[in-house]
């Protein structure tokens, strides 16, 4: 932790070389100070050349530069803080781009091609992964036929290890984008895909993840979906109508393979003796961290990402990790600013794990988003005005042109209403299950289009820099591993 404690050069008291300021210095002065700061830490950067051993990629799933802002000071107010001036873990990472996340056949992008043009280098069709922008929706056989690999199957056949932490299931896009190729994001377990579709030899991704060969097949997988993985006849809990438990055949293919269910479970899995890890931690996507009261068993991002870490530094070759966090945009959709800015928090924390478990040296760290979401952050409210409530000056709300208050954040579209007629109250703004208010009424919020930020730190990172496509990231990965090299 002391490494990343030295990256946050906004807590560091420099001397000697900066300008004399005028004492004492006011709050107001802080910004003019921290530049000085900043600005010496920027001058003595040297951008380290070096291979990376690892690789850690992290994708908050809809995570937009409001997103980013919003979770910021959210995360600040929260620890007692002012939320404007605090800073995420990866806020500290010294280089960034933005990301054109755009799809062959969209404007905006889904989860599918967005991971997709990150892990493989190619952009493709919303709704597919692991396939090149040839193939066509749904189908089958042009699936098939376009197939292209990814990252970490690449590290695979270099000797790496590979492993993929989510809070979604396990088979939805984003976690598919390290080992999954379909035509259809949908085609989840069996019961999910047309007869055609099987009959034409395709495969759902939860076969795709559990049966990969051996030598690009996932080492440790974290998330929810166990549905996707267990027969019906499994009880409840179990989707497939073809009797297969893939739980059960993860545990038999591979040495030292374990197969948990329960955050103390995983936290009891001592890697040492473990080769090959898989957690199912529920039925589908992992609940919110602020439902975790009523889901106690279920492991933060933060654990997941820290066991990962442990099994897969064993490699003296190195690994690359791809840490999900979804629960973001899953709660976007929703309109529900409160669990998805959490969320952002809770990345920042797994981020923070990574970078206090692994050596900057060897180490190449990237956060970034798949797409945006239309979320806004308005307004002049004060900036002690809590970032869920409403927009505040001095205790006095900003009005609409109705005459009612108005909260700080809204978006584009999606199921929050905008009611007229009620006059919102700080106790229901700030609740954790209010909707923040739509402008398009949907009954689940649209992506957002714009770029979205890229932050890198480690061999390499600097590579990370102006306005690049999505792909790009592949490319500086590929090279920083060095995987075009025999
Ligand atoms: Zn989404």
């Amino acid at each position: 932790m002391k490494r990343f404690a030295a990256l946050l050069t906004t807590t560091i008291l420099i001397s000697g070389s900066t300008v004399a300021l005028a004492e004492p210095i006011t709050p107001s002065d802080s910004a003019f100070r921290d530049g000085q700061t900043s600005l010496q830490t920027a001058l003595k950067r040297a951008p380290n050349n070096g291979k990376a051993k690892n690789i850690i990629l992290f994708i908050g799933d809809g995570m937009g530069i409001n997103s980013v802002t919003a979770g910021r000071i959210m995360a600040g107010q929260t620890r007692g803080l002012d939320g404007a001036s605090y800073s995420l873990s990866f806020d500290a990472f010294p280089y960034t781009a933005l990301s054109k996340t755009y799809a062959v056949d969209a404007l905006v992008t889904d989860s599918a091609n967005g991971i997709s043009a990150i892990t493989t280098g190619f952009k493709t069709i919303n709704g597919a992964i692991g396939v090149n922008g040839k193939v066509r929706p749904k189908d089958c056989a042009t699936g098939l036929a376009n197939r292209v690999s990814n990252i970490a199957e690449q590290a695979k056949r270099k000797g790496l290890l590979a492993g993929v932490v989510t809070t979604s299931a396990l088979t939805d896009a984003t976690p598919a984008g390290v080992y999954g190729h379909t035509a259809s994001r949908d085609w989840q377990a069996d019961t999910d895909m047309p007869d055609e579709v099987a009959r034409a030899g395709c495969t759902d991704l939860a076969r795709q993840l559990v049966e990969a060969p051996d030598n690009v097949r996932l080492d440790v997988a974290l998330g929810g979906g166990a549905a996707k993985f267990l027969p019906k006849a499994a009880g409840t809990a179990g989707a497939r109508s073809d009797d297969r438990d893939l739980t059960k055949l993860w545990r038999t293919q591979t040495s030292a393979a374990k197969f948990v269910t329960t955050a103390r479970d995983l936290n009891a899995v001592e890697t040492k003796n473990t080769n090959s890890l898989l957690g199912i931690f529920a039925p589908s996507h992992l609940p919110s961290v602020i439902d975790h009261d009523k889901f106690p068993d279920t492991p933060t991002l933060a654990e997941m990402t820290s066991k990962a870490i442990e099994v897969l530094s064993k490699n003296p070759k190195g690994y690359v990790l791809l840490v999900e966090s979804a629960s973001i945009d899953k709660w976007h959709h929703r309109n529900n600013a409160y669990r998805a800015l959490t969320d952002v928090d809770e990345l920042s924390k797994a981020v923070a794990v990574a970078v206090a478990k692994s050596d900057p040296a060897e180490t190449l760290i990237i956060v970034t988003a798949d797409h945006s979401h239309a979320l806004a952050v308005s307004g002049y409210a004060t900036r002690e005005a809590d970032i869920l409530g409403l927009a505040r000056q001095k205790g006095v709300n900003q009005l609409d042109k109705t005459g009612k208050p108005r909260t700080i954040l809204s978006y584009a579209s999606g199921p929050g209403e905008q009611d007229h007629e009620h006059e919102l109250t700080q106790a229901e703004a700030v609740s954790p299950d209010f909707l923040q208010p739509a402008l398009v009424p949907l009954s689940s919020a649209a992506h957002g289009g714009e770029d979205v930020p890229v932050y890198a730190y480690g061999p390499q990172a600097h590579l990370i820099s102006g306005t690049v496509e999505s792909s790009y990231i592949y490319h500086v990965m590929a090279y920083a591993l060095s995987l075009s090299e025999d």
